[in-house]
């Protein structure tokens, strides 16, 4: 079997160890561009979870980086002058440049070729590499393999709004620490960490409007190096800036939605792309290098194709489910402005509920203290702002009540409108509609909002939407309204809607 490899980052040297490991008689090769010690960017971080697992596939790659990692378990949040930490977040950092050596060492140990300073063009795969069993398309966000081949790979390409730069400093820290920083055009945030003795990331991050405000367009690396050193003159700590190739850029959010095209498999960043903010870039090419090489050892030597579609069905559901993670975390810093006039520890638990994949009961078992001091903030605002003291029964504030004049739900949990198109055809609300908010509503609903129901036949967008123009609709409503004022303590609204117009609620 002969297996050349394109792209010598994490995510391919990574597949050839793992694979010439298990199979010493293969022949693997890689490709690289840049000599063996070129390397743009500063640090990659690692949850202990990824950690486990690169332990037991290889403990060889595991032993050689240990020593280079930095740990913490705290993320510090730096907000308004207040320093808010929470712990138990088990992470650690290492150099993108120890992370590549120990990986070439590997591969040398295990007598993979690599060619280094060597950029292979698209158009030379099929001749040079014609006697290839498989070609692995490792080489980044930037895939030239991709884009020659993307009528095959399909990708969809997104450049996110927020514009970033990723530089280094000489700052030691001991926690992950998120530096929010008002200025006169906006909020920057510093995102940074240690990654080896004395050396910390800072990826500085903000929307398009502050970006162009503070005339960053108008600097080089080193311009703009300057002008940050300035802004987080404090966060510093009279350390410098360091560059390394550190050009302001903007996300490329990447996703494939074939993986191979003949006998050429892609993976890493070239497939799929992660937003930093959840650091998980690294994590996901090389979880993929796992799941391609199983599949490849199981399969390939047979029938590659098969091997592909292996390598397909037990890594994309996990891929999709860090991808959105990373979208929804990415989302939340394009928006950043809208939480700033949260209290100091709502704001910290938002920082760290962004991604929606750490919840508030998940943040009880990593710091309890934490959960604490933010409900604390919340019940003392609470008592301000309605008289209403909860510090001794101490409800979870989500399922704290909440009033609005004379509205009083019995929690904070929103459902919010969702169009069925079940109705018949005369705009009926059914039995469906009936279980479907019932349902919701037995199930604990604080607050019931209908989905887009129509004031008039022509306001409909589907003949499937309900409406609210005849006597029977009403009749129908009000059936299913009463079964839920009568069975639960759920309040419903209705989104009532004719053209753009959006009445208030009719039936309570
Ligand atoms: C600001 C920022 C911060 C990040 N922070 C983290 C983090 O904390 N944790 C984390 O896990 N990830 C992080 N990442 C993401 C991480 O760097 C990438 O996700 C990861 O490197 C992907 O690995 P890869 O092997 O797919 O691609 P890459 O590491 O990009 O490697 C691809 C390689 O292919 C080579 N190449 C490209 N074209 C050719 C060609 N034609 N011929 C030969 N060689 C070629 C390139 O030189 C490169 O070495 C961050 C990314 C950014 C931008």
């Amino acid at each position: 079997m002969k297996i050349t490899i394109i792209g010598g980052g994490p995510g391919g040297l990574y597949f050839a160890l793992l694979t010439k490991k298990a199979r010493p008689n293969w022949q693997i090769e890689v490709f690289e561009q840049n000599q063996a010690d070129d390397t743009f960017g500063f640090g990659v971080v690692f949850s202990d979870d990824t950690l486990d697992e690169f332990l037991s596939r290889d403990p060889e790659t595991y032993e050689l980086i240990r020593d280079k990692f930095a740990y913490w378990q705290d993320i510090a949040i730096h907000f308004k002058g207040n320093e808010i930490r929470c712990g138990g977040n088990g992470f650690c950092g290492t150099s993108r440049r120890s992370l590549l050596n120990v990986l070439q060492q590997r591969c040398v140990e295990l007598e993979i070729p690599m060619t280094f300073g060597m950029q292979i063009s698209p158009d030379e795969i099929p001749v040079r590499f014609a006697d290839s069993d498989m070609i692995l398309a490792a080489d980044g966000i930037g895939s030239q393999i991709r884009d020659a081949r993307k009528d095959d790979f399909k990708p969809s390409v997104t450049l996110k709004s927020n514009r970033f730069c990723w530089m280094g400093s000489t700052r030691p820290m001991d926690e992950f620490n998120y530096f929010f920083k008002q200025t006169q055009h906006g909020i920057i945030i510093a995102h940074t960490y240690q990654y080896e003795q004395g050396k910390s990331t800072w990826i500085f991050e903000m929307d398009e409007a502050c970006w162009q405000d503070h005339e960053f367009e108008e600097f080089d690396e080193e311009g703009s190096k300057i002008k940050l050193q300035k802004i987080f003159a404090e966060e510093l700590q009279g350390h410098p800036l360091l560059l390394n190739r550190s050009n302001w850029r903007r996300f490329p959010r990447i996703f494939c939605e074939n993986w191979w095209s003949d006998n050429i498999v892609i993976l890493g960043d070239a497939n799929a792309s992660a937003h930093f903010s959840i650091g998980s870039g690294s994590k996901l090419a090389m979880e993929c290098a796992i799941g391609l090489s199983d599949a490849v050892l199981a399969h390939g030597e047979k029938d590659i194709i098969k091997a592909f579609q292996a390598y397909d069905d037990a890594r994309r559901t996990p891929c999709q489910i860090i991808q959105h993670n990373a979208d929804v975390s990415l989302s939340w810093f394009e928006h950043m402005d809208r939480s700033w006039d949260m209290d100091p520890m709502q704001f910290a638990m938002v920082v760290m509920c962004r991604a929606k994949s750490i919840t508030y009961d998940n943040l009880i078992l990593r710091d309890a203290g934490f959960v604490q001091k933010t409900d604390d903030e919340w019940y003392g605002r609470h008592k301000r702002d309605t008289g209403e003291d909860l510090s001794q029964t101490r409800p979870t504030p989500m399922f704290a009540k909440f009033r609005l004049r004379d509205m009083e739900l019995s929690n904070r949990v929103v459902m919010s409108p969702m169009a069925q198109y079940k109705a018949d055809e005369n705009g009926n609300p059914n039995d469906w509609h009936k279980i479907h908010y019932s349902s919701h509503a037995l199930g604990g609903m604080g607050l019931i909002f209908t989905e887009m129901t129509c004031t008039s036949p022509d306001a409909r967008i589907t003949t499937g939407c309900p409406g609210m123009w005849s006597d029977v609709q009403m009749r129908k409503w009000r059936e299913i309204v009463d079964f839920i004022h009568e069975n639960s303590t759920a309040s419903l609204r209705f989104h009532l809607q004719a053209g753009d117009l959006v009445f208030p609620n009719p039936l309570g």
